[in-house]
């Protein structure tokens, strides 16, 4: 454990990506680093453990990342949430709201059911739209979402706020 370890200091901010005006906080420096990664995944690991889930749901694709290596690391299975048409499955979907247009997220039916006690696990908190839409699909199937835990949160875009105002509890590790 490296509990002085600044994760922060490995992320880094690429300006106008992917559009002119969005500040872009990238994880791909934390996870190229051996002590950086290891510690942010005990770090997220640590407080996924508090909330007891019996499995890791992650969110396509940065989720993904931090959800495999915490899923390892807590002996637990991980559940891929993803982008529509990739699941090759019968899935269940759920239609978000984007600034333009919708997405929609897909999840295996028969993955997640009821009982379940999950943790949801991205990379990034903006708006709080990817992550409660997960949660919309967790409720579609009957399971309890304990808690959403991310890296990095963007306070300012009010996801933070969002998931509070929704009784989500949320977990992350920089601001
Ligand atoms: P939200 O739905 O607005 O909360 O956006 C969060 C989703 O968009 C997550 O799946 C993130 O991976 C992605 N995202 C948004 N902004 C960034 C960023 O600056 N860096 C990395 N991922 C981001």
């Amino acid at each position: 454990p490296r509990p002085d370890l600044d994760l922060a200091a490995l992320v880094r901010t690429i300006p106008d990506f992917p559009k002119p005006g969005i500040q872009f906080r990238d994880i791909t420096t934390l996870i190229a680093d051996a002590a950086g990664f290891a510690e942010s995944v005990r770090r997220m690991s640590a407080r996924a453990a508090v909330y007891r889930p019996d499995l890791i749901v992650a969110v396509e694709a940065r989720g993904f990342l931090f959800g495999a290596a915490m899923a390892t690391a807590m002996g637990l299975g991980l559940v891929p949430v993803r982008k529509a048409g990739k699941l090759p499955g019968v899935t269940i979907g759920v239609d978000y709201e984007l600034e333009y247009g919708v997405d929609r997220l897909e999840l295996h039916e028969g993955a997640v059911v009821v009982g379940h006690r999950v943790v949801l696990i991205d990379d990034l908190l903006a708006t709080g739209g990817t992550i409660l839409a997960t949660a919309r699909l967790m409720k579609q199937v009957g399971a309890e979402v304990a808690a959403a835990l991310f890296v990095i949160d963007l306070p300012d875009l009010g996801g933070s706020q969002r998931l509070a105002d929704a009784g989500i509890a949320c977990e992350t590790l920089i601001a």
